[in-house]
């Protein structure tokens, strides 16, 4: 049975480019007959909030795009949480600890910003790190700790982690590049990429269906599949919506949200022709339901990024 999942971060309003990923990922496993799963990625605590879960769940339900699994009351199925599952992440974490796959790391944030790394954990963009951390000594490592608790970096492995994007055919980036990543943030955080992949591998999830700006993340998650001992899924990442200025779309701009459609009274058919019309599945923008494009579903005319023209815009003007 094939299962696929949409797992948003409740740290805002759902917006236009949200419901072309959760649509792409639900038509995926709905065409192929399989179980769809939604979890809420609330691990990054100060970012998240519980009434941006509520809304997002409600702007899925509006669109038509349900999920199956989660205990029912009445109404839909409740999701996965991830701030619920810490300790399934402490467990993984454990494993690699284990086998030797983690050392702590001692850099602030002024330090990674200097050499054009990403904050702790936070996302897989920014210059790999460079390892500085790696070859401490014992002696260094405990004159450090003395002053500051660290964060634990993964040890990439040096080779290099293919994949050919399941939707496009593409390769897609091979994360020879991606440097040692950060797994557990000095402020006790669980990253996004360790959760991510215990849980699609708990859930069962054969494949991954995202937006492309988490293109780079996919061998780093390859490599913590492998190290865990669990089977990879199959990914697929599609285009992000840019506007006019081939700016990508942003929580915080209201007009693009789905409350703002729904606000405007704009029909939840309406907007899913015109994302199907934009990805090349329909001829025309005409309104469809979610359930009439599961067999329209197929490869996406353009990967990267998608300019939001024609009935879209018009759309959200
Ligand atoms: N929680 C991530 C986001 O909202 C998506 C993670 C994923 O699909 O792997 O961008």
């Amino acid at each position: 049975m094939r299962r696929g999942r949409f797992a948003p971060t409740p740290s805002g309003l759902l917006h236009i480019g949200n419901a072309f990923t959760a649509l792409a990922a639900w038509l995926q496993i709905r065409q192929a007959g399989g179980e769809f799963v939604l979890r809420i990625e609330d691990i990054d605590k100060p970012r998240s909030r519980p009434a941006f879960a509520e809304l997002q769940m409600d702007d899925l339900l509006w669109l038509g795009l349900d999920w199956d699994e989660g205990p029912r009351v009445g109404g839909p199925c409740a999701p996965y949480v991830q701030s619920l599952r810490e300790p399934l992440y402490e467990e993984a974490l454990g494993r690699l600890r284990r086998d030797g796959l983690l050392y702590p790391c001692y850099c602030s944030r002024s330090e990674l910003a200097s050499i054009g790394s990403a904050p702790h954990g936070l996302s897989s963009e920014g210059a790999a790190y460079p390892g500085f951390c790696r070859s401490l000594t014992a002696e260094e490592r405990e004159a450090k700790a003395a002053n500051k608790t660290p964060a634990l970096r993964f040890i990439m492995p040096t080779r290099r982690f293919p994949f050919r994007d399941a939707l496009t055919g593409q390769p897609g980036s091979d994360g020879v590049a991606s440097g040692d990543f950060v797994v557990k943030r000095a402020d006790g955080m669980f990253s996004y990429q360790l959760a991510v992949t215990v849980d699609d591998a708990a859930m069962g999830i054969t494949d991954v269906l995202r937006g492309a700006d988490l293109l780079d993340s996919t061998p780093r998650q390859l490599a913590l599949y492998e190290a865990l001992g669990h089977t990879a899924p199959s990914f697929a990442h599609v285009p992000l919506l840019v506007d006019g200025d081939g700016k990508r779309l942003s929580k915080r701009d209201r007009s693009l949200t789905l409350a703002s459609l729904r606000e405007a009274k704009i029909a939840p058919e309406r907007l899913l022709g015109c994302l199907a019309h934009l990805a090349g599945w329909i001829d025309e923008p005409e309104p469809a339901t979610a359930r009439e494009l599961i067999p329209r579903f197929g490869p996406i005319r353009q990967a990267g990024e998608l300019s939001m023209s024609g009935a879209l815009s018009h759309l959200i003007a």
